[in-house]
């Protein structure tokens, strides 16, 4: 393997997407109709197209003056997400798809059908600068951050996939998880339009309860603190991996800066602020961070902290190329669920949807350069 990327804090500046209608408050998205000559109404208008009717064609707009159209629509829909590829697996379950940027960035998004629900895995940053060293993404580095309107297209497109029979008959975006590339809290600002616009009702937003949406951090403490702040009910995880100080600083490198014990203290203090359970993911990995004495040393951290506010979620790994590392067994891997199931902790372990098409848990990266 190549030397391991470094942790990366400070975000590259690149050329920012244009100004899209997505990364508007309400408020603004009012002043930007009145800035391009239109009356107010014209905002709720245009909103009900986008959010509602998950449209940005001007041909669809017949309640718009013809003859402003298309310089409406170009004006607040930039063109920021351009399907590259699109694969699919799981019986046509699960489906990831490539995504250009306007600068030519490439991200990944995956959408997966269940029984009761269809979630979307969204993408955050291009790359990532967290620098996991298990994590295909992490291996990438951090090309720049997502707009807001880059994140909320994202969930708009694949809400229109679904209702047109991407699964093979009409079905609903519920579930937004942001598990794709990059870290969610070192882009704050961009991921809370994001999160906002995802919950406000149509048509001032796509309308998902917030209950339905998980931001995934690998734990920067004081921005697990902002969003305990800002009121939202949306779910916390937190990727800790290992409840010791020496395996993390190894398998998450930002754990030099908060230990176990300062990710852990926040995410209490994220279920006490929202009464939201916390997840802990916990990527199982042979004989690395799946013995049973680290599930018992984990129910004890979690356990000292109270009862009944967190959830683990063991996923086992999905190996990336290169990678030293290898899938805990699956007897481990109930070993480990059992030992914390005798503490009394839930615990239930993940799915790995899309493995084989690289679309699963930290698989992201993009692998052809055409
Ligand atoms: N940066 C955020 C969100 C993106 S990754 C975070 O780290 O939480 C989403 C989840 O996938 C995280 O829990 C991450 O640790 C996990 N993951 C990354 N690589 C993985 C792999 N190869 N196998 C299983 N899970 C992995």
């Amino acid at each position: 393997m190549s030397e391991r990327p470094h942790l990366v804090m400070e975000v590259p500046r690149r050329g920012k997407p244009p100004r899209h209608f997505a990364d508007l408050t309400p408020q603004e998205r009012v002043d930007a109709v009145v800035a391009l000559g239109q009356p107010t109404f014209r905002a709720k208008q245009v909103a009900t197209h986008y959010f509602d009717h998950l449209t940005v064609a001007p041909g669809d707009m017949t309640d718009l003056p013809a003859d402003e159209r298309e310089a409406l629509a170009s004006a607040l829909f930039p063109p920021l997400l351009t399907s590259v590829r699109e694969i699919s697996t799981d019986k046509g379950k699960t489906i990831k798809t490539l995504w250009s940027l306007h600068d030519g960035a490439k991200i990944e998004s995956v959408l997966m059908a269940y029984r009761d629900r269809v979630t979307l895995c969204v993408t955050s940053q291009a790359g990532c600068g967290m620098a996991c060293p298990f994590c295909a993404t992490g291996q990438m580095g951090l090309t720049r951050n997502l707009s807001a309107a880059e994140i909320v297209e994202q969930a708009r497109l694949s809400a229109a996939a679904c209702r047109d029979g991407a699964f093979g008959k009409p079905t609903r975006l519920s579930n937004v998880v942001f598990m794709g590339m990059g870290e969610p809290l070192a882009n704050y600002s961009a991921v809370l339009q994001a999160l906002r616009t995802f919950i406000a009702p149509v048509p001032n937003g796509l309308g998902l309860s917030a209950r339905h949406i998980t931001v995934s951090t690998v734990g920067l403490v004081p921005a697990i603190d902002r969003l305990a702040a800002e009121g939202l009910q949306v779910t916390l995880a937190l990727s800790l991996h290992a409840p010791d100080d020496a395996t993390r600083d190894e398998l998450v490198p930002i754990n030099a800066k908060w230990k176990v014990d300062e990710a852990l203290d926040a995410a209490k203090r994220y279920f006490d602020a929202t009464k939201r359970r916390v997840s802990i993911e916990y990527a199982l990995m042979r004989g690395i961070n799946d013995h049973g004495w680290r599930a018992d040393l984990l129910a004890e951290k979690l356990l000292s902290r109270g009862r009944g506010w967190v959830h683990v979620n063991p996923i086992p790994l999905n190996p990336t190329p290169g990678s030293p590392w290898t899938a805990s067994t699956p007897e481990d891997e109930r070993e480990f669920v059992a030992r914390l199931a005798a503490h009394a902790i839930p615990a239930t372990i993940r799915d790995t949807r899309g493995s084989d098409i690289d679309g699963a848990c930290g698989q992201l990266a993009i692998k052809e350069a055409t």
